[in-house]
């Protein structure tokens, strides 16, 4: 997708994560809104950096790019939220737009793509960019909720069930 819709996109997720966060509606969801929205729109614009630096989709559009900024913040304690933009930034290409990103880079150079989506310059662009934005809020929307109700809880109990299976 191009940058304007990148920016758009993550523009919108920035302000319904805080509002999903901080739902009170006062100076504090708007605090929640920026806290989160900049970080999420810096990490939307990192992946294309490839478009100036290294090959396009591929240097700057692969798992581990977003493995290192999921890690970040755990190394380092900042750059929270950074990584959200750039999942986000990997959705719309690979589900808006017809190219694909090379995901496995740099092992495999295959861009992978959801056989949906819109040339970047298609006048569809900001709808499809629109859509995808809900659906993403959504799904961020039931994760929130699942949280809240515990529905993860049985997630450790599984990690501990299968660890002797493989011996760790
Ligand atoms: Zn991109």
């Amino acid at each position: 997708m191009n940058k304007r819709d990148h920016v758009m996109n993550a523009i919108l997720v920035g302000i319904g994560l805080g509002a999903l966060v901080d739902p009170s509606g006062g100076e504090s969801t708007a605090q929640a809104m920026l806290m989160i929205g900049v970080p999420v729109l810096l990490g939307a614009l990192v992946p294309d950096i490839d478009t100036v630096m290294g090959d396009h989709r591929k240097t700057f559009h692969n798992l581990p790019v977003l493995v290192g900024f999921v890690a970040f913040p755990h190394a380092f304690g900042n750059l929270q939220y950074v990584w959200i933009g750039i999942v986000t930034h990997y959705v719309l290409d690979v589900a808006g737009n017809t190219r694909g990103i090379a995901v496995f880079y740099p092992l495999l150079n295959r861009e992978y793509g959801l056989p949906i989506g819109v040339p970047a310059n298609s006048h569809a662009a900001d709808v499809v960019t629109l859509l995808i934005t809900g659906a993403e809020l959504a799904l961020a929307m039931a994760i929130l909720y699942g949280l809240e109700n515990g529905w993860f809880q049985t997630i450790p109990t599984a990690i501990d069930a299968v660890r002797p299976v493989l011996g760790l």
